[in-house]
């Protein structure tokens, strides 16, 4: 189990001395890969996406510089930090390394407590930028994803219905009069009530692949993957109901009520299909549940053949 929290550190190096020694000093507090030679560096990096690379210059075939080139030029190992521990000590070598993008620079022979220092500072950066890149994902008020964190799953499932020919389905949901909630409980207990929603719809969800979020405001978005028009509005119901049936405590005791309209969009999405139609659909449709009398769920297909 320790084993999977664990940061991993990839060694490439054409001597086994070089990979042993480093392995030596670096084995007990990360996960080592290790390659011998350009080629199998590249596989092993978009293998296992490690998370610092340490890095010989000097290498037959793809040498040291070839290899930093290829990394950075794709997308999945752009991003991992690259040491380089060279046998090559001027100033020269080392900013030519530095100037191809390595994160640092390690001279050999190297000292042990330096390297070791030397990777930990990258790797505490690395960890930081993890968490601030799942911050960002989170909205502050509710806990539940924000608006970046549903494109980002809304992309993968869009492409993933339309590799695999299945539906997909959409809800979006606006809380009903709102502003007059806010205007006679005050701003303090309208948060208390996008809290109580967010929890709300989570809960209302039962298939791992589904997806709630806060969409900005007083919106909240569902992304329901391999579900039908018919599943949509089952779900879509639930929600409506289960908000509808939340007595909300003020902080003075005074019980209050608040609902919810829905609009739900399902389709089978097609190869080049623009997915902000698909959601425009659910908008309209929520649109049109405001406009026919709110605390209500109104659909895009009206055929309901989807
Ligand atoms: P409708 O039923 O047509 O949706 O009416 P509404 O009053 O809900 O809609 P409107 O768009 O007029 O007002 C939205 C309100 O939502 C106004 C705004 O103060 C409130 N709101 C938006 N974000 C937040 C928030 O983060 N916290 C609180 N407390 N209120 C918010
Ligand atoms: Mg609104
Ligand atoms: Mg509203």
């Amino acid at each position: 189990m320790e084993d999977l929290k664990k940061n991993s550190i990839l060694i490439v190096d054409d001597e086994n001395s070089n990979i042993m020694a480093l392995t030596h000093i670096l084995g007990s507090e990360y996960m080592i890969y290790a390659a011998k030679t350009g080629e199998k560096a590249l596989e092993a990096a978009e293998k296992h996406k490690p998370d610092v690379i340490l890095l010989d210059i000097i290498m037959p075939e793809m040498d040291g510089y070839a290899l930093i080139a290829s990394l950075k030029s794709s997308s999945i190992t752009q991003d991992i930090p690259v040491i380089f521990i060279s046998g090559l000590s001027n100033f020269e070598d080392e900013e030519k390394g530095l100037a191809l993008g390595a994160a640092d620079y390690i001279s050999k022979p190297f000292i042990p407590g330096i390297v070791k220092l030397r990777i930990a500072n990258q790797i505490k950066i690395i960890n930081q930028l993890r968490t601030i890149e799942l911050l960002s994902l989170v909205d502050q008020l509710t806990s539940i994803p924000n608006r970046r964190g549903f494109d980002n799953r809304f992309s993968l499932e869009w492409i993933r219905a339309i590799r695999e020919g299945t539906f997909i389905s959409i809800l979006m949901i606006d809380v009903d009069m709102f502003k007059l909630y806010n205007d006679t409980y005050g701003h303090q207990q309208g948060d208390v009530v996008l809290q109580i929603i967010a929890k709300t719809i989570s809960q209302s969800l039962n298939r791992p692949g589904d997806f709630a979020a806060r969409w900005g405001g007083e919106e909240f978005a569902v992304l329901l993957p391999s579900t039908n028009h018919a599943g949509a509005l089952h779900i879509a119901e639930i929600i409506r109901k289960n908000v509808e049936g939340e007595t909300i405590l003020c902080a003075d005791g005074t019980p209050t009520q608040i609902t919810v309209s829905v609009g739900t969009n399902t389709v089978v999405p097609q190869r080049n299909e623009p997915s902000d139609i698909f959601v425009n659909g659910a908008d309209k449709a929520l649109y049109l549940a405001k406009q026919t009398g709110r605390n209500k769920v109104c659909s895009a297909n009206e055929d309901g053949k989807q």
